[in-house]
């Protein structure tokens, strides 16, 4: 990128209030999070940089909350719309653009004659009354995504209502609601997706997966679901700080109780943690203040596909299934139940727990290590 060009960068970067030194801090903890050495800070800098010349963004909103939008603008340090917004030329994203109509659609179709650049679809697609549910600019509103999807050198489905329909396609889904992949799919048009679930996105993946194209020239590596492995690699269970309750039996039975103060362990107040693939333990949100759990809630699975007709009643155990050394049943029950790699993990883990003695060899020890509020009351085990 010419040196004037990479000023005009930082000038913009400096209207916002975000220093160099902010901009490459914040481009080495989008390294970490693509599993990158923080050394990898100024290549990644240089990418975001040329990444205003060469690849516009597309961000097409379907049937949706905007949720994902709010998180992505309430960022705050540094300023994740300024990098996305000033820096990588968003062509069209009208939630949050001046213009409007006919002249804002124009934006669409300009780009797309182009090519090059990257497709963001938020919310889902609504297929009811063939495809009439949402209309946009006089047509289905799912016409918008099979347009832009054609030239798209990549296209990252933001939050679940993207990757699979998300809450919009709970049942009944009267507006019959699917993904972007489903979609696109139907219509012919087979291209990889990056799918991001979870309800809203975490702003730091979109920024992490258009880098990593931007970076690397290619899609990062997905599983069988489209998802990137580096951000959906693992259980919110293997990097939970409450895990080692988990280990010691020791459960929240309750909200407002003493065991909830000692921030035990939210499996039986309905954590769906243990089936639940996201980096939300360590990525956090809201700038990394916090998450979910850490917070007091139990993750209530946001990151799964179908996870609203799955997983709710939310705040419910996941079911009636007992893990082995938490009741003795076998994994492959708990496969039958929970479905898929999930369960597998789950059932693996247990096996090992209990093969290391880190969980009870049969009998209840959800109820043998109940938190044992007399010994408190007298002082112990603080
Ligand atoms: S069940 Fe939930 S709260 Fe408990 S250790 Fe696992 S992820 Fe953490
Ligand atoms: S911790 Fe669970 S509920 Fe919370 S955002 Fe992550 S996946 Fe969703």
């Amino acid at each position: 990128m010419a040196q004037d060009a990479r000023g005009e960068v930082y000038d913009l970067l400096a209207a916002r209030g975000v220093s160099r030194r902010d901009f490459l801090k914040y481009c080495g903890s989008v390294a970490a999070l693509l599993g990158l050495s923080e050394m990898y800070a100024p290549q990644i800098a240089a990418a975001v940089e040329s990444g205003a010349k060469l690849k516009p963004v597309l961000w097409i909103a379907q049937g949706l909350c905007t949720g994902c939008t709010e998180s992505m603008a309430q960022s705050r340090t540094p300023d994740v719309p300024t990098v996305v917004l000033d820096i990588l030329s968003v062509n069209y994203w009208e939630t949050v653009m001046a213009s409007a109509g006919s002249d804002a659609l124009k934006a669409i179709t300009e780009t797309v004659d182009k090519g090059g650049y990257i497709l963001i679809v938020e919310g889902s697609i609504m297929n009811g009354a063939n495809g009439n549910t949402l209309r946009v600019g006089g047509r289905p509103g799912r016409e918008d995504v099979k347009e832009a999807a054609k030239n798209a050198d990549a296209i990252i489905a933001v939050g679940s209502c993207a990757v699979d329909g998300g809450w919009v396609k709970a049942a009944p889904n009267p507006a019959g609601a699917t993904g972007v992949s489903e979609y696109l799919a139907s219509v012919g048009i087979s291209k990889p997706i990056i799918n991001l679930p979870t309800c809203p996105v975490n702003p730091e993946w979109i920024v992490a997966m258009i880098v990593d194209v931007l970076l690397v020239g290619k899609l990062p590596a997905l599983d069988s679901k489209g998802r990137p492995t580096l951000i959906y690699g693992s259980t919110i269970h293997d990097n939970c700080p409450r895990r080692g309750h988990f280990e010691n039996g020791e459960f929240v039975e309750k909200f407002g109780t003493v065991e909830e103060k000692k921030q035990f362990c939210l499996y039986k107040v309905g954590c769906k943690g243990p089936q639940t693939y996201t980096n939300c333990p360590y990525v956090r949100w809201n700038d990394r203040v916090s998450w979910c759990v850490e917070s007091g809630s139990p993750c209530i699975g946001c990151g799964n596909f179908n996870w609203v007709d799955n997983d709710a009643p939310f705040l419910t155990r996941t079911s009636n299934v007992k893990l082995p050394g938490i009741g003795g049943v076998a994994p492959s029950t708990v496969g039958a139940v929970l479905g898929g790699a999930a369960a597998v993990a789950l059932g693996v883990h247990a096996v090992v727990s209990g093969t290391q003695g880190r969980v009870g060899k049969g009998g209840p020890p959800e109820t043998e290590k109940a938190y044992d509020r007399k010994k408190a009351a007298k002082g112990g085990d603080k």
